[in-house]
This record gives structure tokens, C-alpha cells and sequence, in this order.
């Protein structure tokens, strides 16, 4: 493309983004589900001359824009946000514009001591134990891997000599634990076998402490060697919190590596008022969280820390001969702290971030979000309408579900009838909501009982889009008393 071309595209497509954000709640959440209705309108070959950019972008807004899913609408209430922010995506361009692959520091020695730096201002702001040091990798799934493998490398050298029969390594979380813990268990060789799920409190389904411990026994009486266990802060479910100080000690008294995976809730960590969540932190050799869910910074960027890098390092370090520099031993290669060699450049978007917000604006953003989740839940705890907190709102997702009283048979014996009426009710309910193209949320299961989860954590969300979901209910729920 000639420079001058390059030029004028650049502001088209940074108008079509500025428009963009202005006009995002004018667009469904959600599309309409019609598999293949965008594959079938694209062409089953690649053109064999090039085409003008004004034609990609017409495409892009007539065939992909309506077929996505707008994870940035206000309205958005699914799963976990991943969201974003102008300063954030403005440093992806930049990035962009760099295109700079990040593996070792002399490929990029500006991406990694930024890198550095950035994981120090965030362990600081959250208040992490100060030894700690850390590295930015794509995923809280690959963290996890990681962090399992370190473990396993630190126990027996598996990498070198592969695994023998006398290995009978086994781990643990609780059963609300994220499944990137069952696909980390199977891939590093341990096997879901041994992945022993512990099953949780039903009033907070945060994980049995006496439960781990009774497990740990056993096994250990059983001849398997207890290696790892993993605590969950902010539960995909439900954002429980697992007990970490408990669970560090156990694990400190039966020679376990402790990880605690808090990949959503770990941001809320730079709020001083939450931090007795966080409590026991200094007893894990590993933690994982997503500045890409909760800190306005696009996805991908995940921050691992570990208590003794070493760990990190024995389990992936690896110099060939063309990666030998004569800096290797002043500098981070981050290359050798994750399974990736190739590395984004993920550093800048998270000072860009973290200096335009400043960690006090940051705060306050996470406290309205909070704040919202509040209100929610005390609209629906006023409604007639028979909704029920399925679990404690802690932070800013509320899970409920709709109770209407002629679903519910009061004659005993009943429950399972019950539990599954109700289940389908919320199902379609969910269902309705989502075909509306208003609002997107999704479900969970606690305790057996199928659950709404809204979650209130986009970067512009305000209150009125909690009234707009609970008006969204009232009209398409239904409706129990009249
Ligand atoms: C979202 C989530 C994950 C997975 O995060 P990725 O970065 O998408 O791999 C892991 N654990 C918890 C608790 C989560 O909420």
C-alpha cells in the first residue's frame, strides 16, 4: 500500500472505530444464531488479485460487524468481560504499527523492561507479596499449565526422563474450579484421574478446607504423591473465593504447591476495601489473573507471578545456539518463562492503561461496577416476581434465578420435580432474554440449580442498563402472582 493510501485508510478506519464506540448500544448484544450464515457468504477461495481496501471494509461492516457478538456493549452481561478501553486499544495500534515479536529481550529490549516494570506496578497495586516476580503471557488457561508444570519439573524431572511408572502425582480444586485446571491436569501428563475435585460449601461454594485435607490423607495413604492444589479467587460460577490461607497451610503442612487461580477476581485487588479477600496470598508458589476480564485492557494480557522464578525457568528455559546473547544473564528473556518462543508485545497497552486511568481511576471504575451489581440484586430482591440471590454477591456479578410459585409443588418428595421445572423455566427464560438482542447473559449451574449470571463489568455500563435487564425480566419472566 503507498504511504499516502496508508494514511487516508488509517483515518477511515480510526473513524469507523470512534464511530463505533459511540454507537455500540444500537447494535444487538448478541447476533441471531444462524450457523454458516457468515461462512456461506464468504467466497470458498482466496481472490487471486488483490482488492481495494474500500472493499474490505465494506465487507467487514456488512458481513462480519452483524454476525458478531458485541463484547464491549454495555448490555453485555455474559460470562466474564473482557473489557476495553480507548487508551488500551490505542496502544494495540500502536503495537500493531511496531510488529515486533517479543521472545527474548534483545528482540525487543524496550517490550521486555516494560514488561518487567508493568508487572512490578501491578503486583505492588494489588498489594502482592513484594518477592514476587512476574511475567505477561496470553491466557489464565496457559498460566495454569504453566504454573502446573513448574510444579511438576520442581518434583521429579519428567521433562527429561518422561513419565515412569512410579509417578502417581495427584492434584486438587475445588469442584467450581475453571476448567483450564481439568485441561491443564490432562495435558501435563498427570491425568484427570488424579485431578480430585473437592467438593464445596453450598451457602458461599467456596472449597471444603476439611475436605482437602481428609482427600491429601487418603492419597497419601493410598501411595500417591500430593503435588499441587489450585484455590480459586472469584469462581467462574458464582465469584466465590476459596479460603487461601487455609488451603496454603494445608498445603505448607503436606508439601504442596500451592496456585491460586484469580483470574477475574485478582483485579479487584487494587481496592483496599476488598483485600482481606486476598488474605494468605504469601503461602502460593504461583498466581494467576486477567488485567484482559476487568482492567479495560484488550484482550490478551494475563499476569503470572511466581514466588521463585527458578521454578519457572527449570521447567522452560531453553537457549539454542542462535538465541545466545551475550545479555542472557543481566536481562529477562520471558521467552523462558512460558511455553510460547513468539511473544506479543503486550506490555504497552497495560502502561498505557494503567498511566491514562492512573490506579485511582481504575478504582473508582471497578466500586461503580460493584456498586451496580448492588442495585441489581436489590431490584430483583424487591420484584413480586419471586427472584432468588442464588449465591453471595461479592463483586459484580449476581446470580439468580426466577422461583415463580405455580412451578413449585410443596408436596414432599417433590424436589427433583421442582429443581427440574425450575430449571427449564430459567432456561427459556434465558433464552427469551438473549433472542432479544437487548441484553447477554449467561447460565451456570450451582448446587444443581440452573442460574441467570449478570455481570456488570463493561467499561461504560451505568445503572440504568441494570434497570433496563431487570425491565427486560419483569416483561418476558413469568409473571407468578397475577
Ligand atoms: C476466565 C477464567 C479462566 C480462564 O481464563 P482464560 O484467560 O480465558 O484462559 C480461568 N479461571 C477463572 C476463574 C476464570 O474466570
Amino acid at each position: 500500500m503507498e504511504a499516502a493510501d496508508y494514511e487516508h485508510y488509517l483515518g477511515q478506519t480510526a473513524r469507523f472505530m470512534a464511530t463505533y464506540r459511540l454507537n455500540i448500544a444500537q447494535y444487538k448484544v448478541r447476533p441471531p444464531l444462524l450457523p454458516k450464515a457468515v461462512y456461506n457468504q464468504l467466497p470458498s477461495g482466496a481472490p487471486e488479485q488483490g482488492e481495494s481496501f474500500e472493499a474490505l471494509l465494506s465487507d467487514f461492516e456488512r458481513i462480519i460487524l452483524p454476525n458478531m457478538t458485541h463484547w464491549q456493549h454495555p448490555s453485555f452481561h455474559a460470562y466474564f468481560p473482557a473489557n476495553n478501553s480507548a487508551p488500551s486499544i490505542l496502544a494495540e495500534m500502536l503495537t500493531a504499527a511496531l510488529g515486533a515479536q517479543c521472545m527474548s529481550w534483545e528482540t525487543s529490549p524496550a517490550a521486555a523492561e516494560l514488561e518487567e516494570r508493568m508487572t512490578e506496578w501491578l503486583r505492588e497495586a494489588c498489594g502482592l507479596p513484594s518477592h514476587w516476580q512476574g511475567v505477561i503471557q496470553d491466557t489464565a488457561s496457559s498460566a495454569t499449565f504453566c504454573a502446573l508444570l513448574a510444579a511438576r519439573e520442581q518434583a521429579a524431572d519428567i521433562g527429561r526422563t518422561g513419565f515412569g511408572l512410579g509417578q502417581k502425582f495427584v492434584v486438587y480444586a475445588s469442584e467450581e474450579a475453571h476448567s483450564s485446571v481439568d485441561k491443564a491436569v490432562r495435558f501435563s501428563g498427570i491425568g484427570t484421574d488424579n485431578l480430585r475435585k473437592i467438593p464445596v460449601d453450598t451457602s458461599n461454594f467456596s472449597m471444603r478446607t476439611d475436605l482437602l485435607e481428609a482427600a491429601i490423607r487418603q492419597d497419601l495413604g493410598a501411595g500417591f504423591r500430593p503435588l499441587w492444589c489450585m484455590a480459586t479467587l472469584g469462581t467462574t460460577g458464582s465469584t466465590a473465593m476459596d479460603n487461601v490461607e487455609l488451603i496454603g497451610q494445608i498445603c505448607r503442612q503436606y508439601g504442596l504447591w500451592l496456585h491460586v487461580d484469580a483470574a477475574y477476581a485478582g483485579n479487584a485487588a487494587i481496592l483496599p476495601e476488598l483485600r482481606h479477600l486476598f488474605e494468605g496470598l504469601a503461602l502460593a508458589q504461583s498466581y494467576v489473573f486477567n488485567p484482559h476480564k476487568w482492567l479495560f485492557t484488550n484482550f490478551d494480557c494475563t499476569l503470572l507471578y511466581v514466588s521463585d522464578k527458578q521454578t519457572l525457568l527449570n521447567a522452560f528455559a531453553l537457549t539454542p545456539e542462535y538465541l545466545r546473547t551475550a545479555m542472557d544473564s543481566q536481562v529477562n528473556n520471558y521467552r523462558d518463562w512460558g511455553i510460547q518462543l513468539g511473544r506479543r508485545f503486550r506490555a504497552l497497552k497495560l502502561w498505557f492503561v494503567l498511566r491514562y486511568y492512573g490506579l485511582e481511576g481504575l478504582r473508582t471504575r471497578l466500586r461503580v461496577h460493584i456498586d451496580i451489581a448492588r442495585y441489581f440484586a436489590a431490584l430483583l430482591a424487591c420484584s413480586p416476581l419471586g427472584y432468588e440471590i442464588v449465591a453471595p454477591v461479592l463483586l459484580n456479578l449476581v446470580c439468580f434465578r426466577q422461583v415463580p410459585k405455580h412451578l413449585i409443588s410443596t408436596d414432599a418428595g417433590d424436589d427433583d420435580k421442582n429443581t427440574a421445572a425450575l430449571n427449564a423455566h430459567n432456561a427459556q427464560l434465558l433464552a427469551r432474554l438473549n433472542d432479544s438482542g437487548e441484553v447477554f447473559l449467561s447460565h451456570t449451574k450451582l448446587d444443581g440449580k440452573f442460574v441467570l449470571r449478570a455481570v456488570f463489568g463493561q467499561t461504560e455500563v451505568a445503572r440504568h442498563h441494570a434497570e433496563k435487564l431487570f425491565a427486560l425480566l419483569e416483561r418476558l419472566g413469568v409473571n407468578g402472582e397475577r
